[in-house]
């Protein structure tokens, strides 16, 4: 068929379909290989994760485009049914969207009208916030002949009937004993769903497994990191990568290496590319005391879909110290090197650099730094291994790293446009004091934060002012043939969210102080503004329905930076309002005005000694500070900002902290990790912050 005919026969479609709803006219989620290798013949549906297999987030619609997109306006939103923050890429199938919320939670929409088709709630229980680092964000789901899959937070994967929203099945794809956590994509490569885990900061192994999409029953598990020194290999890669560990001191803590996002397929190789995580513990001295590289950790790591076997790995940064995972987005395309066609791989990770590597071989094109960098000056291609400067060393005296560990870039989805040429992508300068806790010991208790490096936390105005004036950030326009920014525009938040980029000559990106914006896809232009209410993370996505252009993005500020950097996230003075945000040219619809605050009171008991003071920093340091704040100030609205605990609040405090009180607000307790005399000490602390409020400290 050619060009024209397809147009015409799409034309004769819309004119049938135009008095009923688009997803009346095909089996929902009707989607399978054939149609997902060719998603690109499919401009109006976004089917899988990155749209395509290739997962550039490059949209082919233009009908919203850099002459008219002033015009864009909201069509219409959903309310998600938690305040927490957002992160999810949605599906759009033949006009329904299913997207995933906060909880793990899924909803299938019209992708049109916004109407609810269905919800479904995997009733996560609340306690396992506590196994996870980041807030309890969702990625996506993905969908496979008249399913949607989704990896909850506790580590199931289900599937439910794409019609009805109905569970079909649900498989536990790790051990609850340990601090496993899902928060990523599945992916459905040919029949099989691959998921992936998160929690190497608090001591897992990684893995990442393939399961029937049919029965849920599982074909294959490949292990990113080696197990157990006493027993067999599992296989030849593991066997290969236990050679570069050191000790048996890895397994107790997990050795980390998970899959927590990244995980693509490449049609083409028959490869399917795996972004492993970093190290549990962090700190190598501790974890692989002699030397090593530790695979395959920060690594890439190419495997076969049917079998899971090992082909290739390159890893970004041997015997990684700084909790840089190479799970950013990877991003598949043909590029000119050299003057020929080259198939390769691009990511932007936490590491600092942009890496463009050979899918066939795993070989190291080139990687060039697009922030500040010191731990590695550059890479060597020839070896392919950085080049370290010393700078990251900290097994002797403490060492101020750049990137820190939100990275130079994170999770935020990227996008590549084959029609610009340009990588899309927001920049991060925020470093990170790592310290060496020679003497720490893997707390098995589990959950807890296993990192065997000591957490200092600013605290003082002037600690606080001078981590606010190291950080800044930005969205980058990259050129990765050449390897050159070609235009930046800076921002005020140190973090800001997912970019799409169309062939209207247009990237969009949210930001984290509450802004959906369009930019010029060659320049940086700023051409059109809204007002999300609330801070835009995730990555965003365009698709069309009976002729109709709309870009969607999920909303709600949260996630690792908005939970652990208080004093960084309150500067960007908005609450946190879960939404699926729908724009469209000429869109009416308008967001309810702004909840009103009240300002709250100070409750001021007696000021504790300073001992307990000190003693309740550290343990707040290390259990509460990822969700609560550093120095107890909270960014985000769903966390509480523990300086203005009331009296009642006060009473209570052992109860909810130990016995889960307020589990149903999503506060686990803390009964394994704390005895009832340091959640005293906890709150001396707190009360101590609480003066230093009144006393503008
Ligand atoms: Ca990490």
């Amino acid at each position: 068929m050619n060009h024209f005919a397809v147009k015409f026969v799409g034309l004769s479609l819309l004119a049938f379909a135009a008095n009923s709803p688009a997803f009346a006219t095909k089996p929902p989620a009707a989607v399978d290989a054939k149609r997902l290798i060719a998603a690109d013949q499919e401009p109006g549906n976004w089917m899988s994760h990155g749209r395509t297999y290739s997962e550039q987030r490059f949209s082919p619609l233009e009908q919203i485009n850099d002459s008219n997109v002033s015009r864009l306006g909201l069509a219409w939103a959903h309310k998600f049914d938690d305040e927490r923050g957002v992160e999810t890429t949605p599906i759009v199938v033949d006009g329904v969207m299913y997207s995933s919320g906060p909880w793990s939670k899924v909803v299938a929409l019209n992708a049109k009208t916004g109407e609810v088709l269905w919800k479904f709630d995997p009733k996560v229980e609340k306690v396992v916030a506590a196994k996870g680092c980041c807030d309890v964000a969702n990625r996506g789901v993905a969908v496979w002949q008249g399913k949607v899959f989704v990896g909850s937070y506790d580590g199931r994967l289900i599937a439910l009937d794409a019609k009805t929203g109905k569970q079909l099945w649900s498989t536990l794809t790790v051990d609850t004993k340990r601090s496993y956590t899902i928060s990523g994509a599945p992916r459905v490569v040919n029949g099989l769903v691959l998921i992936g885990n998160g929690g190497a900061e608090l001591g897992v192994r990684g893995y990442v497994s393939a399961y029937d999409s049919k029965t849920g029953k599982m074909k294959w598990r490949f292990y990113t990191v080696p197990g157990d020194p006493k027993k067999p290999y599992e296989n030849d890669a593991m066997k290969m990568a236990a050679k570069t560990w050191d000790g048996d001191q890895y397994y107790k803590w997990g050795g980390g290496g998970t899959v927590w996002d990244s995980i693509s397929y490449d049609p083409e190789l028959n490869l399917i590319y795996l972004g492993v995580g970093n190290p549990s513990p962090w700190n190598p001295s501790v974890r692989s005391p002699g030397n090593g590289d530790n695979l395959f950790i920060s690594s890439i790591v190419a495997i076969r879909p049917d079998t899971g076997k090992y082909v290739w790995h390159f890893q970004l940064a041997p015997r990684d110290g700084w909790d840089y995972p190479a799970t950013s987005q990877i991003i598949q395309a043909t590029l000119p090197i050299d003057g020929k066609p080259r198939k390769v791989l691009m990511q932007v990770p936490k590491h600092g650099f942009v890496y463009v590597i050979d899918r066939e071989t795993g070989k190291l094109i080139s990687a060039e730094k697009y922030t500040e960098v010191n731990w590695a000056d550059g890479y060597n291609l020839t070896t392919g291994r950085p080049i370290l400067t010393g700078k990251g060393d900290y097994s002797k005296e403490p060492k101020l790293v750049y990137p820190g560990t939100q990275g130079g870039h994170n999770w935020q989805p990227i996008s590549f446009s084959p029609k610009s040429g340009l990588l899309y992508f927001g920049e991060t300068r925020l470093p990170t004091l790592h310290i060496n806790d020679p003497d720490a010991k893997f707390q098995d208790h589990g959950r807890r934060w296993n990192l065997a490096e000591k957490i200092v936390m600013p605290e003082t105005p002037q600690e606080l002012a001078e981590m606010t004036a190291l950080v800044s950030s930005s969205l980058i326009g990259w050129d990765p043939v050449t390897q050159k920014k070609v235009w930046q525009i800076p921002h005020k938040i140190p973090v800001s969210g997912g970019t799409l980029s169309t062939a209207g000559n247009l990237v969009f990106q949210g930001t984290y102080d509450g802004r959906f914006v369009a930019y010029a896809d060659k320049t940086g232009k700023t051409l059109w503004e809204s007002n999300a209410q609330t801070g835009v993370m995730a990555g965003p996505i365009s698709y069309s329905v009976d002729g109709e252009q709309y870009v969607a993005v999920g909303a709600g500020l949260g996630g690792s930076f908005g939970v652990t950097f208080g004093e960084l996230a309150k500067a960007t003075n908005v609450p946190t309002i879960s939404r699926m945000l729908v724009y469209k040219l000429d869109g009416k619809a308008t967001l309810p005005a702004l909840p009103v605050i009240a300002k709250k009171e100070l409750d001021l008991p007696p000021m504790p000694g300073i001992d307990a003071v000190n003693k309740g920093r550290e343990l707040f340091n290390n259990q509460c500070v990822f969700c609560h704040g550093v120095a107890a100030v909270s960014g985000v609205s769903f966390t509480p900002d523990l300086r203005y605990l009331s009296k009642e609040t006060r009473a209570q405090f052992v109860g909810i902290v130990l016995g889960g009180l307020r589990a149903d607000k999503g506060m686990p307790h803390f009964h394994i990790q704390l005895t009832p005399e340091e959640v005293n000490l906890v709150h001396d602390y707190l009360i101590k912050r609480t003066y230093d409020l009144k006393d503008g400290k």
